[in-house]
């Protein structure tokens, strides 16, 4: 199968990684929507959050809070949206499954 966060994932292609362990892959988005917009990515295939295993699914929350408030500290958010767009008419463009963390800022226009 030819999917391109399979291949980001696991390495084949490179990427501006921000976290990684044995179950994920956490990325920058390419096209941020604010400062520090990132990308959970599991290591293992699955289509939208519907395919995703149960324990993985509940890593990548915990894995999400963890990382939205570390933008709280780091980068000085104020809080963060924790979002999985599941299926075309949602938004979703890339069919490996994936959970965005978009930090927010008390200016609204800080995107980069
Ligand atoms: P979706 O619309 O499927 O929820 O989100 C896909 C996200 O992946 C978009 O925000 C898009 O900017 C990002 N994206 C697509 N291709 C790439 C890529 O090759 N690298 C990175 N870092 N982000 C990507
Ligand atoms: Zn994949």
């Amino acid at each position: 199968m030819d999917c391109i966060f399979c291949k980001i994932a696991d390495g084949q292609i490179p990427s501006n990684t921000v976290f990684e362990d044995e179950n994920f892959r956490v990325i920058l988005d390419l096209s941020p929507a604010s400062k520090g917009h990132m990308l959970i990515l599991p290591k293992s295939h699955a289509r939208d959050i519907t395919e995703l295993n149960e324990d993985i699914a509940g890593k990548a929350l915990a894995l999400a809070a963890k990382l939205g408030k570390a933008t709280m500290t780091a980068l000085g958010a104020t809080g963060f949206n924790t979002l999985a767009n599941t299926g075309e008419s949602a938004g979703q463009t890339v069919f490996h499954c994936h959970i965005h963390v978009i930090p927010r800022y008390d200016d609204a226009s800080r995107i980069v």
